[in-house]
């Protein structure tokens, strides 16, 4: 699968905002937008006033680099929420909370979720008693998502896990042993319980014009 491959810290500092894409360094001085607030390139250009169209387009960008996908990948969840009941931002949200790759990540298993896209990729987790190496796999109540035998001594995984109080915990709609490495997935996020400081109406509005 197509992903971004340059630097995570530039996304941030294009954004004017922290997108947490390198995990613990994020939490440390080291945060390259800390140090540099100014957006990347040589001008180091102030940031100007922008429409109401550039906010919508500023606020998807973040969302979608949040969540580390290109951009057909991100509005197909878009488009997938608004064919369906309910508050079509949310839904998005929920959606793209449910990835496979978002849900290790929330669990612990890697520092963030480029890093725990690596451990799907390479088969170091399983879904419901079956190895599952697809990012995207939506999850669904009740699945209960583990790190494979083999894999439980790897020490990317243990210093995810050891780290994870700093990174703000196991979210409440998640429930994890991380002695055993296994965890549920309780219930569906709701909006509150995402916590995402994203106004995702406006990724709604842009899309939806
Ligand atoms: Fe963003 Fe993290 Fe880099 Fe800071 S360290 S700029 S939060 S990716």
């Amino acid at each position: 699968m197509a992903r971004y491959i340059g630097p995570e810290c530039k996304l941030c500092r294009r954004e004017g905002s922290k997108l947490f894409l390198k995990g613990n360094k994020c939490l440390t001085d080291k945060c390259a937008l800390e140090r540099r607030s100014y957006p990347p390139g040589q001008h180091k250009e102030r940031r100007a006033k922008i429409s109401d169209y550039g906010k919508q387009l500023r606020e998807k960008q973040k969302l979608r680099r949040i969540y580390g996908l290109l951009e057909k990948q991100f509005r197909n969840y878009y488009e997938v929420a608004s064919r369906k009941q309910g508050v079509t931002g949310e839904i998005m949200l929920q959606l793209l909370e449910r990835r496979l790759d978002n849900v290790a990540f929330r669990m612990g298993y890697g520092v963030n979720r480029i890093a725990s896209r690596h451990l799907i990729n390479h088969g170091h987790l399983i879904v419901n008693g079956r190895k599952t190496d697809i990012p995207s796999y939506q999850v669904r109540v009740g699945d209960r998502i583990e790190v494979r035998e083999k894999s439980k001594k790897l020490k990317c995984i243990r210093e995810a896990v050891d780290s994870i109080a700093r990174r703000g915990g196991v979210p409440v709609w998640l429930e994890v042993d991380h002695e055993t490495l296994t965890g549920t997935f309780k219930q569906i996020p709701n909006r509150e319980e995402i916590g995402m400081p994203i106004q995702e109406q406006l990724v709604v509005e842009l899309y939806s014009k």
